[in-house]
C-alpha cells in the first residue's frame, strides 16, 4: 500500500515534497504518522508545523490577502477557473488518495474531487456576479448603494471525512471574494491536504499570486488554537464535530471575529405509508452505509409508518446482506473501514448502550471479520453496518448521539406529525427526507411556516447524504447555522459595506432633522 501511495503522489508531482517520508513512518515528535484505515498500517509520516512555521504562514497569508483582493474579481475567476481545470485533471488520482487515506469508496473519493472541481466552476461564474444592492435614499440628490469588499485571510478548518471537498467549498468561494486562505487540516488526513493544496499553489503561483492558498498542519493545541484566537483571521470556518465548534465558536467570539461552523449531523429518514419502498430502500442503504456512516449527513434514524415498517425492516436487512464491506479501492465495495482504531470503539461503545437501552440488533452489530471482507484477510478498522430497531416505547436515548459509523436506528410511527416531531427531536439539524407519494405529506414537511422539517437541508424523495453544490450548505441548531457552497454563501467571505453619496451641494440630515447654524 505504501507503494501506492508512492505512485499516487508521483503521478501529482508531489514525489520529494519536503513534508512527507514514506520510507520511515516510525511515530516520532514533531510528526503524524498516516495509517491506511484498510490495512492499518502505517504509510507515511508528516512532519508538523511548529508555533514558528505558524507565525511565518500566518504572516504569508494577511501579506497575500492585501496582495489579492487589488486584483478585480473577474481576474481572481480566471485563476479560480485554471485550478478548476488543474483538479479537473488530477481528480482520479487525488480521489485515490482520499480513499486511501480516510478509507472512503472509490466512486466517493473521486466524486469528492468533482465536487471542489464543480465548486470551482461555481465561483468562476460568481466572480462577475458579486452583486451589490442600490437603493432609494430618502434625501433628494443622494445616492445609496451597497457594495461588498474582500474580508481577510480565512481560516479553514476541516474535518477528517471530506478532505479535500470542504476545504474546496470554502477556497473557491473565499479566493474570488478577494481573500487568502491559511488550511488547518485534521491530522487524520493531512496527505490529501498537501496534495489539494500543492496542486492550486502551484497554479496560483504560476498565474503570479504566491501565497493565496496557505496550509498548515499541525496539533490543535500548537496551530489550531492559535489561528482561532488570531485577530488577523476575521473568519473562521470551522467543521468538525458539535465539541469542537463550541469551543471554537467560544474563542471566535471572544475576539468578536465571525465563525461559520459546519458540525454533527444527526439526519433522519421518514418512509410515509405512500412511499415508492424501492427508491426509498436504495437511498437508506446508500445513506447509511455509505462512506461507512461517517458523513456529516448520513443516515442515522429512520422513521417507518408501522403499516410498511415489518415489510421494509426485512427487506432491509436483506439488501445489508448484499453489501460489501472491504477494500474502498475494491471494484463494488459500498463500506470501506472506519477511519482509525478509535472510531471502531466508539462503534462498539454505540452498540452496547443500544442493547442496554432495549434495541434490537436486526443486522451487524460487531467488528466484521476478516474473512467476510472483499478481499477477506485485511486487517483494518472494519466494522458491520448495523441496524437496530428501537424498543416498542421508542426510547432509545443513544439514537441522539451521533456515532460516526454505519449504525441505523429504526422507529415507526402512526402519523406524520408524530414522525417529524420525532425527527426534530434531537440537538442537530442537518439534513432530512420524506419518502412519500403525497403532496400533501411533502408539502406538510416542508411546511413555510417553519412546523415542518427543522433541518438546514429537507429532501423530498431522496436521502439526507449527498448534497449539490448549487444550494446553501449547512444546518440548524447544534450544527451550527453555517452556510457553504451555493446560492449566496459567499456573503459569508466578504464584508458589506452600505455607501451614501450626496451629490447635491448642500448638507441634508437624514429623518428631516434641521440644522440651523
Ligand atoms: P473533529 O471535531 O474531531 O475535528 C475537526 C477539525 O477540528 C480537525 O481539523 C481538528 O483538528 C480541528 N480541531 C479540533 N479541536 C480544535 C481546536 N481546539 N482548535 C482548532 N481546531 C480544532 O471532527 P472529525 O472527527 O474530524 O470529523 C467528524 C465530525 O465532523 C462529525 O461530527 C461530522 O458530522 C462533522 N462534519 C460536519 C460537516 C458539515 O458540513 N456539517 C461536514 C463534515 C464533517
Amino acid at each position: 500500500m505504501a507503494s501506492e501511495l508512492a505512485s499516487i503522489l508521483n503521478t501529482l508531482g508531489l514525489g520529494d515534497d519536503p513534508r512527507l517520508a514514506l520510507d520511515n513512518v516510525e511515530p516520532a515528535a514533531g510528526f503524524v504518522v498516516c495509517e491506511n484505515p484498510t490495512t492499518a498500517e502505517p504509510i507515511a509520516r508528516v512532519r508538523l508545523d511548529d508555533a514558528d512555521a505558524y507565525e511565518r504562514a500566518a504572516g504569508e497569508a494577511y501579506a497575500a490577502f492585501l496582495r489579492w483582493r487589488t486584483v478585480p474579481a473577474p481576474v481572481r475567476g480566471q485563476v479560480v477557473r485554471a485550478i478548476g481545470d488543474e483538479l479537473r485533471t488530477h481528480r482520479d488520482a487525488l480521489g485515490r488518495l482520499v480513499s486511501l487515506e480516510v478509507g472512503k469508496s472509490l466512486p466517493e473519493g473521486i466524486g469528492e474531487v468533482q465536487e471542489t472541481v464543480d465548486i470551482a466552476d461555481f465561483a468562476v461564474g460568481l466572480s462577475r456576479q458579486l452583486y451589490g444592492l442600490t437603493m432609494p435614499s430618502e434625501r433628494p440628490m443622494h445616492a445609496m448603494r451597497e457594495q461588498w469588499l474582500p474580508l481577510g485571510p480565512i481560516g479553514v478548518i476541516t474535518a477528517f471525512n471530506f478532505p479535500n471537498a470542504v476545504w474546496g467549498w470554502n477556497a473557491m468561494l473565499a479566493a474570488v471574494c478577494g481573500d487568502s486562505v491559511l488550511w488547518k487540516p485534521s491530522l487524520l488526513a493531512p496527505l490529501t491536504a498537501i496534495a489539494t493544496n500543492t496542486i492550486c499553489q502551484r497554479v496560483a503561483s504560476r498565474m503570479g499570486h504566491e501565497g493565496v492558498f496557505g496550509l498548515i498542519i499541525g496539533e490543535d493545541q500548537v496551530v489550531g488554537e492559535r489561528i482561532i484566537a488570531d485577530k488577523r483571521f476575521p473568519l473562521i470556518s470551522a467543521t468538525g464535530s458539535c465539541r469542537m465548534g463550541r469551543h471554537v465558536g467560544a474563542i471566535v467570539a471572544q475576539r468578536l471575529g465571525r465563525c461559520l461552523l459546519e458540525l454533527g449531523g444527526n439526519n433522519a429518514l421518514i418512509v410515509e405509508r405512500d412511499a415508492d419502498l424501492d427508491l426509498a430502500l436504495k437511498s437508506v442503504v446508500f445513506g447509511a452505509i455509505g462512506t461507512a456512516g461517517q458523513r456529516c449527513t448520513t443516515t442515522r434514524r429512520l422513521y417507518l409508518h408501522e403499516s410498511i415498517a415489518g415489510e421494509f425492516c426485512e427487506r432491509l436487512v436483506r439488501a445489508y446482506a448484499s453489501v460489501k464491506v472491504g477494500d474502498p479501492l475494491a471494484k463494488g465495495v459500498l463500506c470501506g473501514p472506519l477511519v482509525s482504531k478509535a472510531a471502531v470503539e466508539g462503534f462498539e461503545k454505540a452498540i452496547v448502550a443500544a442493547k442496554a437501552q432495549g434495541g434490537e440488533i436486526l443486522a451487524g452489530g460487531s467488528r466484521a471479520e476478516p474473512t467476510k471482507l472483499t478481499p477477506p484477510g485485511l486487517s483494518g478498522h472494519f466494522v458491520q453496518p448495523t441496524i437496530v430497531r428501537a424498543p416498542a416505547s421508542g426510547e432509545l436515548p443513544i439514537a441522539r448521539e451521533e456515532t460516526f459509523a454505519p449504525i441505523l436506528y429504526v422507529f415507526t410511527f402512526k402519523t406524520l406529525e408524530e414522525a417529524i416531531a420525532k425527527q426534530n427531536d434531537v440537538d442537530q439539524g442537518l439534513s432530512s427526507a420524506i419518502f412519500t407519494e403525497s403532496a400533501r405529506s411533502a408539502e406538510r414537511f416542508l411546511d413555510p411556516s417553519g412546523a415542518g422539517s427543522d433541518c438546514g437541508l429537507a429532501y423530498v424523495n431522496l436521502g439526507t447524504s449527498g448534497a449539490e453544490i448549487g444550494g446553501a450548505f449547512g444546518g440548524e441548531k447544534d450544527t451550527g447555522g453555517g452556510r457553504e457552497s451555493g446560492s449566496d454563501s459567499w456573503k459569508a467571505y466578504m464584508r458589506r459595506q452600505t455607501v451614501a453619496v450626496n451629490f447635491s451641494g448642500e448638507l441634508r440630515l437624514a429623518q428631516g432633522i434641521e440644522l440651523d447654524l
